[in-house]
């Protein structure tokens, strides 16, 4: 199973959801898309803290997806 972030949970207006095999996948390509795309966000140890927070396991997790709760 991969992993995903979704860059809205970090906190900016942006639809692009990252999807990685693993967490140091989705962290590079996390530095790339903020590069692309938010030139404004630095990403410092501070952000990629909350980055490997948000990051989610693909497909679902108990709460992430519709059939629970
Ligand atoms: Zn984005």
């Amino acid at each position: 199973m991969g992993k995903i972030l979704a860059c809205r949970d970090v906190g900016v207006d942006c639809d692009v959801v990252l999807h990685g095999k693993d967490e140091a996948d989705i962290m590079r390509q996390a530095a790339a898309h903020a590069k692309s795309c938010h030139n404004n966000v630095q990403v410092t140890p501070q952000l990629q803290a909350k980055l490997r927070s948000l990051i989610r396991d693909e497909g679902g997790s108990c709460c992430g997806g519709s059939t629970c709760g």
